[in-house]
């Protein structure tokens, strides 16, 4: 059954990812991205971790880590309330001030990636509130967590994180923010399995341990940022193809992988059985 969900999932990916590539204005790391910021995660959690995470998503049977991991880029469609309130909650914009996160100046209201992440984390880790209440924080908490290591969540104001830099991919027409999501990984035309393989194969990355958020969510906003800002990150010309893909996807990548291992901390760290 797992089996099978799965290979549906890594189907209705592809197609998701054929169909939006060069459309919507993007929202995040694409659906697949997401899902293997999930599945990277879940290869490092604990045990005390791994059983209260699947005791959560038993609430919500046939759904994986992997599978709620996109979950609140849907929900704007699903329950608009809740759409509008979390919808400023999968970035911040901080790299018109040198990539230096100002709590009063970036997100004095907590409507950002950074302060949401931990919201929603000391929701997750409070188990004295309702499984419910705990399951949505921990969909918003698997997913902030990819979004926080997008570069371009964390980039420019001014164009939207790149949403209004327009480019052509390959003669297609796209934008600088949705080539990050998905559009540099489509060529390689890997599903999940396949994709989490690839990332699992890179170097162990540096700067995981568990985490402390009230620091450590702040840093990896402006590591993101960091990156976001290199000038050749904005290529020279609108026409571009492999060659910039072949340069970022690795930097895209790592990110995925890094994510993923700051994600397992996180959980190992809020779902100790303690
Ligand atoms: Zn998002």
């Amino acid at each position: 059954m797992k089996i099978r969900n799965r290979t549906l999932l890594a189907v209705s990916g592809i197609t998701l990812a054929v169909s939006t590539l060069f459309s919507a204005p993007a929202f995040a790391w694409g659906a697949q991205g997401h899902r293997l910021v999930a599945r990277v995660a879940e290869t490092r959690l604990e045990p005390a971790a791994k059983a209260e995470v699947e005791r959560l998503l038993a609430l919500e049977p046939g759904e994986t880590l992997a599978s709620v991991a996109p979950w609140a880029d849907q929900v704007r469609a699903n329950d608009p309330d809740l759409g509008r309130r979390s919808a400023r909650w999968h970035y911040i914009n901080m790299g018109e001030d040198g990539c230096v996160y100002d709590h009063a100046r970036h997100c004095h209201d907590g409507n950002c990636v950074i302060e949401a992440l931990k919201a929603q984390s000391a929701l997750l880790g409070d188990r004295n509130l309702a499984d419910t209440e705990r399951l949505q924080a921990l969909k918003f908490v698997v997913h902030l967590a990819g979004d926080i290591h997008q570069p371009l969540h964390a980039g420019y104001g001014h164009d939207k994180g790149g949403n209004t830099h327009q480019l052509q991919f390959n003669g297609r027409g796209t934008n600088l923010h949705s080539l990050w999501d998905s559009g540099m990984f489509y060529p390689l035309q890997l599903n999940d399995d396949q994709f989490l393989q690839r990332l699992l194969a890179l170097p162990a990355p540096n700067g995981v341990s568990a985490p402390q958020l009230q620091r450590d969510a702040g840093q990896w906003a402006e590591q993101s940022c960091h990156i976001a800002t290199r000038p050749e990150l904005y290529p020279r010309g609108r026409k571009i193809g492999d060659s910039y893909a072949a340069t970022w996807r690795p930097v895209a990548e790592t990110q995925v992988r890094l994510a993923g291992e700051r994600l397992a901390a996180l959980l190992n760290a809020l779902l100790d059985g303690h």
